[in-house]
């Protein structure tokens, strides 16, 4: 038994505590992506517009006959109203075109057999003779999907690559969104040095920040770029009361665990409040979560790994709650995977497995990473998801696990 929290815990308690960002602002469509609405949009015209042909064929009035006479002819973008069919007629048409008054259904051009030299059309195919052709087949009608004043988009959703479509469809030019979430990024270690300047001896490249900011910039968040704070109080202190100023949240790795140089904690606790510190986890036990202000703050452990867990499992749900996703929107998506493998070691803390997912008759299946160790980044650069292991047990082959994808994979 621990006095740490368990992640379900914490999980629950980030989604509950944080809340979208206040105000909204006026975002282009080519800004759009993955930007979060702050209101419902509503339908502007109907969908379809007009009625008009599914299929390039021909518009035909009265459906029980055998030939009709071709007297029009109706192309995409042309202004179909002018036209009209008397029963016996019927109409060229392509797909999109406006289908003209007195039309009662549209047969595929692939159909109908045309005679040229008295331009007249009949079915070819048996089916449409025996029932004669259904009432409106092929037509597109006026708002069939999608009626003016309805709702088009409802606010707090998380615009995809088809809603943006839909929102240029409506003649949309802009969208009132929650306003863009900005995070700020640091690093923290002596030891750490940034790529491209000289490696002294006992030295490390920073990795995390990159990941972090490659995350975060996937989510469609402004992020700064914060550097690397060395392990020392006052520098880190003045580092994130700047920080919390111009930004909604502050990401951080490293320096948050039990060392002496460990100063991200005191830190936070200085210049504002340490909510929690620690869960049981693994990897990502040091995470820990506070606030300066109205800055949100997110400490997650040095090691490499352990941040990116943290950071999809917990920081991240928040983060989403912030951008303005309603609770369930901002769980990590979750899917049930058979494991492959054997696991004899019952590990005492939840853990989250770095895995690879396989599809298979009975579904997916998921296989460890070769290299686990949190340090070990190697082992998580190409996983598809982290599967959990509930604290204390073990994994048989076969047996069903809780697997969450990894977000910038999906
Ligand atoms: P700490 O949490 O500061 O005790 O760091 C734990 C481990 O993670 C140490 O081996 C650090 O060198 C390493 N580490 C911390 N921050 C980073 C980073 N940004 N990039 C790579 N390794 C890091
Ligand atoms: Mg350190």
């Amino acid at each position: 038994m621990s006095d740490l929290l368990d992640y379900h815990d914490a999980l629950g308690t980030l989604l509950e505590t944080h809340h979208p960002l206040a105000g909204k602002e006026s975002v282009a469509l080519e800004q759009l992506d993955r930007r979060v609405l702050a209101q419902d949009m509503a339908v502007q015209y109907d969908v379809p517009a007009f009625d008009n042909s599914a299929m390039d064929g021909y518009a035909i009035s009265g459906n029980d006959r055998k030939s009709w006479q071709v007297v029009h002819r109706i192309a995409a973008g042309d202004a179909g109203a002018q036209q009209r069919l008397e029963a016996g007629q019927a109409a060229r048409i392509f797909t999109g075109a406006p289908v003209p008054a007195g039309a009662t259904a549209v047969l595929m051009q692939e159909r109908v057999s045309l005679d040229a030299t008295v331009n007249t059309i009949s079915p070819i195919a048996s089916a449409d003779e025996a029932g004669g052709v259904p009432q409106g087949l092929n037509i597109r009608y006026q708002a069939e999907e999608l009626r003016r004043g309805a709702t088009l988009l409802p606010r707090a959703q998380r615009l995809t690559p088809a809603a943006i479509g839909l929102l240029s469809a409506q003649g949309y030019t802009h969208a009132p969104c929650v306003p863009q979430l900005r995070v700020a990024v640091f690093s923290s270690g002596n030891e750490l040095v940034e790529p491209g300047q000289a490696l002294r001896e006992g030295q490390i490249y920073d990795s995390n920040r990159q990941m972090l900011a490659a995350l975060l910039r996937a989510q469609g968040f402004a992020v700064h770029n914060g550097g690397i704070l060395p392990d020392q109080l006052a520098a880190t202190r003045a580092a994130l009361r700047q920080a919390a100023r111009n930004a909604d949240a502050i990401i951080c790795s490293g320096g948050v665990s039990v060392g002496e140089e460990d100063h991200l904690k005191t830190a936070l606790e200085q210049e504002g409040e340490l909510i929690q510190w620690r869960l049981f986890i693994k990897p990502g036990k040091p995470f820990t979560w506070g606030r300066i202000g109205d800055c949100r703050v997110f400490m997650l452990p040095g090691n490499p790994v352990s941040s990116l867990v943290t950071f999809q499992q917990l920081a991240l749900p928040a983060l989403m709650r912030l951008a303005g996703l309603p609770i369930e929107q901002a769980r990590p998506w979750q899917l049930r995977a058979r494991a492959d493998f054997t696991r004899d070691k019952a590990e005492p803390r939840r853990e989250f497995v770095r895995v690879t997912l396989h599809g298979g008759p009975d579904g997916y299946r998921v296989r460890p990473m070769q290299r686990q160790g949190s340090a070990m980044l190697s082992g998580a650069a190409f996983a598809h998801a982290l599967a959990e292991v509930p604290p204390g047990e073990r994994v048989e082959p076969g047996r069903e696990l809780v697997v969450y994808p990894l977000v910038d994979r999906f």
